[in-house]
């Protein structure tokens, strides 16, 4: 009663197909190597249906002879290794010999090859994994792989692509990725007939990345170059701080000219960037690691995009270093050292892009005037006054701490004979330090909609220029100032998007940006969507877009990052979901970034208006990404927490 028994190849080849094939770009992925192994001056890829319907890949590399041609197909098939002591160093991208096979036993794939020796080029076709046809053919010197219908016997997986948009995305980053690894071969992609991207040889890196990214990146691009012996060579660019993105999409990673997703790059590179960019920001970087092969294992998964580092410490470390170095030379940051990288001492860096607004511009622009301005002076409770130095009506910055005035300044029933301050508490400067207060946090509660009412609530003043103070009958309630102001942004965006009462302003000039190929992708999936929202826009020549204006309450400086930073945040994953959730996320990265900040003052109009805003939204007590806006602290819970019940 045996039963174990050994799987068909065709069988064991859909089972490899199953990691070398996750979805059309992994095809791809797995062409472009090929062709770059077989040293292609000029490599086109044509899609059409997002990679279902087709796949084609031409090149003007060495060939196949007929034999060869075939032969491609088994499993573990490579001209590239051949003994245990190469595969400890591989030189080429492909090395195990699987992707064809793996490839032919899930789709139509039909191969016409031509070594420059053989008179006549070869057509093999499989389909599933079976020898359907060979014969002869005519074509140059080079390959063409077609394959068709992908997944077409495998329905279990075919009903895990995504949507056309989708695999799109990620087609045209892998080949973005290999063009940049490869300036000296031209690249072509074309998808459903329509050009994507088209470069000729480029004599450098710099020169590919303009080709692809346009000149606003590459102005902004300082070079990298560094490294140590025996551990790794680094070389490409890194992004000045002003080219911020919000994803790491724009982050190229290369490994002896193979791309990786590597933690041990991406951690180096953020630790060359420490206290220079705020968190969630991150840099364009296209880096290149050149390093002995027994340093690194390649061998790690069947699509080859990780690596092991032998030293990884060591590889972080010099990559830091390098960035560091670049930011250095261009005047960013004040050195090099690498000693003085693991602690965060040097003083932070803010750069243009990210800091507060100049004072002319830091007027905050609520886009609409509260329809009765209400411009009554606050009046602070008598506690409240108490409690400040200051007799203008701002609750004081610092809480905890308070300012101990001379007796005339001091209402009277402060000045009390009876009132000592315990020694140990009073500071030289003569504040008196509170005792540590009994945490809101367990009292304090995301507030129930229905315990809110416009006219009863009263702003007090900010709490570290963050949050709004503000009392109503039932108590205290706190209001995060930014989420407070996304929300009610949030809402406008959509109603304007429903109702189509755009409010738009005309940009003075046009902005004109160069978008990547996926950043063209991403435009062309929600062009209409951001028109409306109150973007004009419009397409020039190729991947050049033009702003001509923009939603009211965003600020026109900001339209060219904010604009960019739209594309770049509808993450790859989204772009195939609902249109209903991609234009909420379109809404509320707007919102996001068009509200005001923390750390940034309000004038009590401001806060009056925000809080009216606020309380007519759809959901005053929640941000479009679900956090809390109000926090309230009831009197019965008050009371409760001075013993009061
Ligand atoms: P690997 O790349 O790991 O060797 P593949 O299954 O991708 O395995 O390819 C098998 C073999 O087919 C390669 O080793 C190479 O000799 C040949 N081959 C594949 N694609 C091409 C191409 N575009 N041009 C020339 N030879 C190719
Ligand atoms: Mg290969």
């Amino acid at each position: 009663m045996n039963k174990i028994r050994v799987l068909s190849d065709n069988l064991a080849n859909q089972i490899a197909a199953g990691e070398v094939v996750e979805r059309p770009a992994s095809v791809i992925k797995e062409l472009v190597e090929n062709s770059i192994d077989a040293g292609a001056t000029r490599i086109q890829v044509d899609i059409e249906l997002g990679g279902r319907r087709l796949m084609r890949i031409s090149d003007d590399g060495e060939g196949m002879s007929r034999d060869d041609a075939i032969l491609a197909f088994e499993r573990h098939a490579t001209s590239k290794i051949r003994t245990q002591e190469d595969l400890g160093a591989i030189g080429t991208l492909g090395f195990r010999g699987e992707a064809l096979a793996s490839i032919a036993s899930v789709a139509k794939v039909e191969l016409i090859t031509k070594t420059a020796e053989d008179k006549v080029a070869s057509r093999v076709v499989i389909e599933g994994g079976r020898l359907i046809d060979v014969k002869d053919a005519a074509r140059d010197g080079g390959t063409t792989v077609s394959v068709r219908d992908l997944f077409f016997n495998t329905p279990a997986r075919r009903k895990f692509m995504r949507s056309e948009a989708t695999e799109n995305y990620h087609l045209t980053s892998i080949v973005t990725h290999y063009a940049l690894a490869h300036p000296e071969i031209a690249f072509t992609l074309t998808n459903n007939g329509r050009d994507v991207m088209r470069v000729s040889p480029a004599k450098d890196l710099r020169e590919r990345a303009f080709q692809i990214f346009g000149r606003d990146v590459l102005e902004s691009l300082l070079p990298v170059d560094g490294g140590r012996e025996y551990v790794a060579k680094l070389s490409g660019f890194v992004s000045a701080p002003r080219e911020r993105r919000t994803t790491r999409d724009s982050q190229y990673f290369f490994v002896n000219k193979r791309f990786v997703r590597d933690k041990t790059i991406a951690g180096g590179l953020l630790e060359g960037y420490r206290s220079v960019l705020p968190h969630g920001v991150y840099p364009v970087a296209f880096l290149f690691l050149e390093m002995p092969l027994e340093e690194i294992d390649v061998n790690v998964h069947p699509a080859k995009t990780e690596v092991r580092f032998r030293r990884g410490e060591a590889v972080k470390d010099v990559i830091a270093e390098a960035v560091r170095g670049a930011l250095a030379n261009a005047g960013i940051v004040a050195e090099a050292r690498a000693e003085s990288l693991p602690q965060a001492s040097e003083p932070a860096f803010v750069p243009p892009s990210v800091e507060q607004p100049p004072p002319e511009q830091s007027r905050i622009d609520f886009g609409i005037q509260p329809a009765t301005p209400q411009l009554e002076l606050i009046q602070p409770p008598p506690l409240a006054r108490v409690a400040t130095a200051d007799p203008a009506p701002q609750a004081p910055s610092r809480p905890q701490i308070i300012e101990f005035k001379d007796s005339q300044e001091s209402p009277d029933f402060f000045v009390d004979e009876g009132i000592s301050v315990p020694e140990e508490r009073l500071q030289p400067s003569g504040y008196i330090e509170m005792p540590p207060v009994d945490s809101a946090a367990k009292v304090a509660k995301a507030v129930d909609i229905e315990s809110v009412s416009p006219s009863t609530i009263q702003p007090l003043g900010q709490l570290h220029e963050s949050f709004i103070i503000a009392v109503d009958d039932e108590g205290l309630l706190l209001i995060d100032q930014h989420v407070a102001h996304e929300r009610i942004l949030f809402d406008k965006f959509r109603k304007s998007e429903t109702e189509r009462e755009i409010e738009s302003q005309n940009l003075l000039l046009p902005e004109t940006v160069d978008l990547s190929p996926a950043q063209s992708e991403a435009f062309a999936l929600i062009e209409n969507d951001l028109e409306s929202l109150g973007f004009g826009l419009m397409r020039l020549s190729g991947r050049t877009v033009a702003i001509k204006s923009i939603p009211t309450d965003l600020r026109p400086a900001e339209a060219r990052n904010l604009f960019t930073e739209i594309l770049d945040t509808i993450e790859a994953e989204k772009k195939g979901g609902a249109k209903r959730t991609l234009r909420d996320d379109i809404a509320a990265s707007l919102a996001c970034k068009a509200a005001v900040k923390i750390n940034m003052k309000l004038t009590p109009e401001k806060m009056r208006w925000m809080i009216d805003r606020l309380l007519i939204t759809t959901s005053p007590t929640t941000c479009p990404h679900g956090r809390p806006v109000i926090l309230r602290l009831s009197m019965k819970d008050i009371e409760r927490s001075f013993h009061r019940t």
